[in-house]
């Protein structure tokens, strides 16, 4: 077996060794072959799909993510994450390469204006894992060049004449692969803006390298509020206690860390699984922000859900959960098109004087309208009921007129 020299000192490691509290030798000590992988898993053989596939969307994976890997096949929810697999190969035709259209809103290379008040900062193409459900597919692992000075200082630029422009999100990539003097140059930069008023960092470092959480860089992001830290834990087998301890520093530096989950088949499209997830991230103070439907990418069709499912999951998770606990269910639609929150549909009917609505335990109760309508609405009163109006005998004439 033809393996890497990395492989082979991780061959001669344990996996809790795997996880060495050192991101540098994470990085450094990542695997970017398939065949690297028998390491730990000497039967598994990657088939030639899986290795063209390595060759399309790259592949990398910290010594410590793997160490999370029960294995590397599509059935394992961590490998399904990490291990490319023959079918991201097989494109539907309604997949994009750039699905949210970021680079049509591209007024300057590499930020992204597609709200009035928000930009993201596409800081490099480098990440510890490519994550095969990626949205920036199209780059990352491939460009992982980081930001020039010229370029920084062009969103500067574009900054200072955009003042609309109140939260800037740093991305990548994942910005957190920078040093730590680079990214501080970044938020400087960007926070010396007078119109910007808040920085996100998006990052999957708290998954995928926790290590790199160092109490150096949290002090430095302190220096910088309000920073806030966006991170994307799928599964809880991600929730381990290092996991937990990057989240801690996050919190104890002021970051307020929110959670932004993807819905993916076979990783975590079951209402056990989430509701897993979800209580792990309240025990550690993180807080569930979004879950998202996946976005139409080339190279992830076989990772997709049904929008239906996720509706019958945020449906499952209303009754188990407090309401602190449940991320909002987003798509963010193709072509730039943004964001819409999906919800079950609750509402049965309105009408004037009262809706009737349905709890999560399928209960229809009706819940009574004020008997005025405050002028300043100055919605116009419907001259004829809803259907609860019918059905309570308030206004029998038929909703569709003769
Ligand atoms: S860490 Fe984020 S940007 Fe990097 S591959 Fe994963 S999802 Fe994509």
């Amino acid at each position: 077996m033809n393996l890497s020299k990395r492989a082979r000192l991780l061959q001669s490691l344990t996996r809790e060794e795997w996880q060495r509290d050192d991101w540098h030798w994470q990085m450094s000590h990542r695997l970017t072959s398939l065949q690297d992988l028998r390491v730990l898993w000497p039967e598994w053989r990657p088939s030639p799909e899986q290795e063209a596939v390595a060759q399309r969307y790259p592949f990398a994976v910290t010594p410590y993510y793997l160490s999370l890997m029960q294995n590397p096949s599509a059935l394992d929810p961590i490998g399904r994450m990490g291990i490319p697999q023959a079918s991201e190969l097989q494109d539907a035709p309604v997949l994009f390469r750039d699905p949210l259209a970021e680079e049509t809103h591209s007024p300057v290379p590499g930020l992204v204006h597609r709200y009035p008040d928000r930009v993201v900062l596409l800081l490099n193409g480098l990440c510890p894992v490519y994550c095969r459900h990626c949205t920036r597919k199209r780059f990352v692992g491939i460009d992982v060049a980081a930001a020039s000075r010229q370029q920084i200082e062009q969103w500067v630029e574009y900054l200072r004449a955009t003042p609309a422009v109140k939260d800037v999100i740093l991305s990548g990539g994942d910005p957190l692969t920078l040093s730590d003097a680079r990214l501080e140059e970044v938020l400087s930069a960007v926070s010396a803006v007078e119109s910007v008023e808040i920085v996100r960092i998006g990052t999957r470092i708290p998954v995928l390298m926790p290590m790199r959480v160092t109490t150096k860089l949290c002090e430095m992001l302190s220096k910088h509020h309000p920073v806030w830290v966006v991170t994307h834990f799928n599964h809880p087998a991600e929730v381990t206690p290092i996991a937990t301890r990057a989240c801690q520093r996050l919190l104890q530096a002021g970051c307020p860390v929110n959670n932004q989950a993807v819905l993916l088949r076979g990783v975590n499209d079951h209402p056990d699984i989430l509701e897993d997830l979800l209580r792990h991230l309240m025990r550690i103070r993180v807080r569930p922000y979004y879950l998202h439907q996946c976005d139409l990418i080339q190279g992830i069709e076989h990772l997709r859900t049904p929008i239906s499912r996720g509706i019958e999951i945020m449906e499952a998770l209303r009754g188990r959960l407090g309401g602190l606990a449940i991320p909002q269910y987003v798509v963010d639609l193709p072509q730039g098109g943004g964001k819409v929150p999906i919800l079950p549909n609750y509402i049965l009917s309105m009408s004037p004087t009262q809706t009737i609505l349905r709890n999560f335990e399928g209960r229809i109760v009706a819940y009574p309208e004020p008997t005025y309508i405050p002028d300043s609405y100055e919605r116009p009163r419907r001259p004829r009921g809803g259907l609860s109006d019918q059905l309570a005998n308030l206004n029998p004439e038929p909703l569709i007129p003769k």
